[in-house]
């Protein structure tokens, strides 16, 4: 069977989606993930952008051993250099070079002729081999552009040593059919080199997925996905998506990947905590009811041999049965849980979540694998800058809602009151005259993320910083503390990356 070449780009191009910031400490842990998903190799970032996104980058290149590690640059020496000063030290680096292919971008964007792209693409690979023998090239857009110039591009930079070409569909703008054919015709016309072909598709016109499969099926070497398919505007192909299709239809496909399937679930799990996000109930693969069968004549089906309605099992992406843990749980109970959910932590933050559930359990019956990815999620959030201490709340339909907050930042600790148009709205303005800033709200959400009356309740709120929405999130049993939780996480966000400019 063919081996299909998996390069995972939530650091990069989905990284660039609103709201889907990263801190650094994030991406190692997502790196990681990404790792025991053996996935083949991890886009890192795009190192020029900012001082943070280089040591990212170069974090990430020193920790990885498994996965090759590529850093995005544009056509140009400052970028290329900046790239290879953060990957330098990964076991297998990989320059990925991106210059627009369209005339559009020529004309609007870059605002060369096609001589000078030409010219400019030759270069930069030229320089980047000086560097790195595993390069990339991106032609950018290069699904509307002219097949002439595109494949002269190509072949330009093939002969000055190009490994991987990404067969960019910048704007989502294919149709699985037309994608065949693409990608047919590009691999037709560079029969000569061995350089591998690779397909990055975004999803505006839902069918990233759709197209990334079909340049499988026409040929391509390697895929381009994020998990979860976030990425710009609608997203890319979602990585758990096109591995569990070609797994899942390997007789058709007749491909397969080295992806640990079994790390596809804990690997979403972690990401959309990161990005403070939920995962969609419908979510192919990973969504809450992707494996839920709620028709009784398909649950008898089901019960009598899983593969009447299913035609993957939950284990195989890493789902577990949902086993409740309650208070008379050991630790060694919720340690094997955690180890399951695919959790690797060392001894010091094991102990803290082990206080947490305690605490938990003594407020909620039953805990669930979802209270327990939440304590996980809540104990790498705490290097906080303010955290709240204690509380008071009035409010009523015959007074006007007044609330005391008192937060602790270092040792000290602050107090203020205020009023407001309702408790949590009297909440937030005293905790803005303590942190002496008021950040206008956006959106405010509140979900239970389990089940019955002492449910956990999540709050998330998107406050605006600047123009940019900065989220939050916030986990209790009571919705006023998961309130203020939130409110100051977004907060935090905020003091935290103003601080490190
Ligand atoms: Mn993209």
């Amino acid at each position: 069977m063919k081996r299909i070449t998996v390069l995972d780009t939530t650091m990069r191009d989905g990284e660039q989606a609103p709201g889907c910031s990263m801190k650094p400490e994030d991406k190692l842990r997502i790196a990681a993930q990404l790792e025991r998903l053996r996935v083949d190799y991890i886009e890192a970032g795009f190192p020029v952008a900012s001082p943070d996104d280089f040591e990212a980058v170069k974090a990430i290149a020193k920790q990885t051993k498994q996965s090759g590690v590529a850093a995005m640059c544009r056509a140009t020496t400052g970028d290329i250099s900046c790239a290879w000063e953060a990957i330098r030290h990964a076991e297998r680096p990989r320059l990925h070079i991106v210059l627009s292919a369209s005339d559009i971008h020529l004309e609007h964007k870059l605002k060369i002729s096609r001589e000078q792209l030409l010219e400019q693409a030759v270069w930069a690979v030229r320089f980047a081999r000086k560097h790195c023998s595993d390069i990339q090239y991106s032609p950018e857009d290069c699904t509307r552009a002219d097949r002439g110039f595109l494949m002269q591009v190509l072949h330009a930079v093939v002969k000055e040593g190009v490994t991987t070409i990404n067969l960019t569909d910048t704007v989502g703008y294919l149709m699985p059919q037309e994608t065949v054919e693409f990608v047919r015709f590009v691999r037709d016309s560079l029969k000569d080199g061995d350089v591998r072909l690779s397909m990055h598709c975004h999803n505006d016109l839902g069918v990233a997925v759709a197209n990334t499969l079909c340049a499988v099926k026409a040929g391509a070497d390697q895929v381009e996905c994020t998990i979860g398919g976030i990425g710009e505007r609608a997203g890319n192909a979602a990585l758990e998506e096109v591995v569990m299709a070609l797994r899942t239809r390997s007789e058709y496909f007749g491909c397969e990947t080295g992806v640990q399937t079994k790390e596809l679930y804990h690997a979403n799990k972690l990401l959309f905590n990161v990005i403070d996000a939920e995962i969609p109930a419908n979510k192919a693969i990973v969504g809450a009811n992707a494996f839920a069968h709620e028709a009784g004549i398909h649950q008898h089906g089901v019960l009598s041999n899983p593969l009447t309605y299913e035609i993957m099992r939950p284990e195989d992406v890493g789902r577990h049965q949902n086993l409740v843990l309650g208070k008379h749980s050991g630790k060694a109970a919720l340690g094997q849980r955690l180890e399951e959910l695919g959790y690797q932590l060392d001894k010091v933050a094991l102990h803290k979540i082990g206080e947490a559930f305690k605490v938990l359990a003594d407020r909620k019956k039953s805990i669930t694998d979802r209270d327990i990815e939440e304590l996980v999620a809540d104990q790498y959030s705490h290097e906080q800058t303010f955290a709240l201490e204690s509380f008071v709340v009035n409010s009523g339909t015959l007074l006007t809602a007044t609330a005391m907050v008192k937060l602790r930042r270092g040792g000290k600790c602050y107090e203020m009151v205020e009023k407001g148009e309702s408790a949590v709205i009297a909440a937030f303005k005293a905790v803005d005259r303590i942190v002496r800033k008021s950040y206008p709200l956006h959106h405010f959400t509140i979900q239970s993320v389990s089940e019955g009356r002492t449910a956990l309740s999540e709050i998330v709120v998107q406050v605006l910083n600047g123009g940019k929405i900065v989220v939050g999130r916030g986990l209790d049993t009571d919705i006023v503390t998961a309130s203020i939780k939130a409110y100051l996480a977004a907060i935090n966000k905020i003091l935290l990356t103003t601080s490190r400019q």
